[in-house]
């Protein structure tokens, strides 16, 4: 069997033991007879396991007790509309920084539904790097702002969190949650698609301070009611099962290397790799600025796109998977997520490197 490394945006790597054990336990879980993906989620084998998942995220992220973590689905896209018709029920209004794409969808969904702001952009520059804000820049009676904390696309991280005072800071995380310690505290909600970081595509993690919970619109569809679905245990309906198990299995593997702290010198080392390479050569570019830069999500470019095109193809047949940048952005981006193993960004050095050298630029 031979593992491609795969530098995919998400889906995404998981763990080589995360998936042997899914594999070990795949027909016959735990002498229940059956597969994970056939239990009842109402028998109490299953009800174990989505107890220890949360369990074990509170423990890994440190989640204080007055948050509540939902396991829901429909991806970070559905809480785009979720976030405003749960908050945006006293002053109507929010505020966005626009930081990326994925941003300024939320911005668009929001807008639907009050009077949605947008405090600050970097699109002229392309998202290149995220903009710095001041408490002064929101609106004081704002039911929420909301951040884009990892920029997936565009390869750039929040290098602070903003302070919005007593106003409750909204953020996905899709990108970067558990890649590092985040002050969950700080923040009233945080949510993020799993399929980055934590497990397969089709779960959703909340994670929502309880005094924000019972103020939905009374038009919101009860699936996307935060209250109905803490008050439930996220089994108002059927929850994503199979996922929810699968990131159970990545929290253990986490704790199992030390938690958060150690998670992050792991990513720093191979950011830190990559990055220290970039900036050591002219050949290609890192398109954003040095104080964004995300440690998940690294962007390059050599500046002439049939190269970048090359360079993606035969990266791939190296076995070096997924290089190819975001159609919106072009040129390449290797996303490094805590499951990319550190041998990983290595042989992706050492073939830009050879790929340098074997193709000079007219
Ligand atoms: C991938 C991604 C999304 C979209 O997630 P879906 O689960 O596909 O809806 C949103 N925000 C960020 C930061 C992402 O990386």
């Amino acid at each position: 069997m031979k593992r491609a490394y795969n530098f995919s945006a998400g889906p995404s790597m998981l763990p080589m033991p995360v998936l042997q054990q899914a594999a070990a336990e795949m027909v016959d879980y735990q002498n229940s007879g059956m597969s994970v993906m056939e239990m009842s989620h109402r028998s109490p084998v299953y009800e174990k396991i989505i107890t220890e998942a949360e369990a074990l995220l509170r423990e890994v992220m440190e989640i204080p007790d007055n948050y509540k973590v939902l396991f829901l689905q429909g991806g970070a896209s559905t809480q785009f509309a979720a976030v405003p018709l749960n908050l945006l029920s006293n002053s109507g209004k929010a505020d966005y920084i626009l930081s990326g794409q994925f941003s300024t969808k939320a911005y668009q969904e929001a807008q639907k539904y009050g009077d949605v702001k947008a405090v600050a952009s970097s699109k002229e520059a392309n998202f290149s790097f995220v903009p710095v804000v001041q408490k002064e820049d929101f609106r004081s009676d704002a039911d929420y702002v909301h951040i884009c904390f990892n920029n997936t696309i565009y390869g750039t991280k929040f290098p602070y969190i903003p302070d919005t005072g007593d106003i409750p800071l909204v953020a996905d995380m899709s990108s970067c949650i558990l890649s590092e310690p985040f002050d969950v505290s700080r923040f009233g909600v945080i949510y993020a698609g799993a399929q980055k970081n934590m497990a397969p595509a089709g779960l959703t993690v909340v994670i929502i301070r309880e005094d924000l919970l019972g103020k939905a619109r009374k038009e919101t569809p009860t699936m996307l009611d935060y209250k109905v679905q803490a008050d439930n245990q996220s089994m108002y309906n059927t929850p994503p099962c199979y996922c929810i198990y699968i990131a159970k299995l990545v929290y253990e593997w986490i704790l199992g290397l030390g938690g958060l702290k150690a998670m992050k010198a792991q990513n720093e080392k191979k950011a830190n790799l990559l990055y220290d390479y970039l900036d050591s050569q002219t050949y290609y570019v890192a398109p954003v600025s040095k104080e964004s830069r995300s440690m998940m999500n690294v962007t390059f470019v050599t500046g002439d796109a049939e190269l970048d095109k090359k360079f993606a193809s035969e990266a791939s047949e190296r076995g070096l998977k997924n290089l190819k940048g975001h159609r919106s952005v072009g040129g390449m981006r290797a996303s490094i997520y805590n499951a990319m193993p550190y041998e990983g960004v290595e042989a992706l050095v050492a073939f830009m490197k050879e790929f340098a050298e074997k193709n000079p630029k007219a």
